[in-house]
């Protein structure tokens, strides 16, 4: 996705993946400004530890407490979290009133700080309570003991990645559908939620089209210039 897009802007960059040991990711991470490096996407399970090892990090970094995307500019490591505005991008306006969000990981955090930010709210449910009742206490949203109506439901579990039956594995079957979905599992096929979700009218926001927009935010920050979306989406759809 972020090799296609540069091919389409002209640049003569590449986007390399770099399996890293978590004991040897802060010193790779500073060696890469040196070897040409202009920034990085930091996944699985780095995003903690990027947001430590930061010189600066942005308003979104700072408060979902993860990074998944470094950029380095005059001699600084400047961490940010587009999980977060990509969300948003991907969901586009207006923001439903109210969002059910489950799960309470690294994806459960940007996205209860998202939709707060965005006016939404927020409850969010996690399989393990406690780390629901944490998140909701430091952002200062509710918790739920167990899944309820909600105008949005964004998926932030893992759930759904090896095809589980994901509505009755997450509590929803019995729901009614919320008015949009967001399902952040992304594969080549639709998944088991966003399948149950269209079946009950419900629009649905793909995983795929999340990776997309929060890609296109740190392809912005790297390069000063807009992503070419369509191409992004083209590649990432294989
Ligand atoms: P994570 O930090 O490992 O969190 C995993 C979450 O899934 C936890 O809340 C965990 O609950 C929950 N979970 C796992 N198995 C479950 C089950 N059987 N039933 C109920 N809950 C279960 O992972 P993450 O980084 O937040 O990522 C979560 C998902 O979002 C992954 O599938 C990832 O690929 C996807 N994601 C997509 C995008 C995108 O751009 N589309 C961006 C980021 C992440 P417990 O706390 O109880 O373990």
């Amino acid at each position: 996705m972020m090799n296609a897009a540069f091919a389409e802007l002209g640049l003569d960059w590449r986007y390399v993946k770099l399996p890293v040991p978590p004991e040897r990711f802060a010193e790779t991470v500073r060696a890469l400004p040196g070897s040409g490096y202009r920034g990085a996407n930091v996944t699985i399970p780095h995003k903690l530890a990027a947001h430590e090892l930061a010189d600066e990090l942005t308003q979104s970094a700072r408060a979902i407490g993860a990074a998944n995307t470094l950029v380095f500019e005059k001699g600084r490591i400047v961490a940010d979290n587009t999980d977060a505005g990509g969300l948003l991008d991907a969901l586009g306006q207006p923001v439903p009133d109210t969002a059910l969000v489950l799960g309470a990981g690294g994806a459960g955090r940007a996205a209860v700080w998202a939709l707060r930010e965005a006016g939404a709210q927020v409850v969010v449910w996690n399989r393990t309570a406690e780390r629901a009742k944490e998140l909701s206490a430091e952002m200062g949203v509710r918790h739920a003991e167990r899944p309820e109506p909600a105008d949005l439901v964004v998926n932030a579990t893992s759930v759904g990645l090896a095809g589980e039956a994901a509505p009755d594995t997450l509590g929803l079957a019995d729901l009614p559908a919320p008015e949009v979905l967001v399902d952040l599992v992304y594969g080549g096929e639709p998944t088991p939620l966003s399948r149950w979700a269209s079946a009950r009218g419900a629009r649905v926001v793909e995983g795929l089209e999340v990776l997309v927009r929060q890609g296109a935010r740190s392809l912005k920050r790297w390069t000063g210039q807009p992503a070419p979306l369509e191409v992004m989406r083209r590649a990432a759809a294989g």
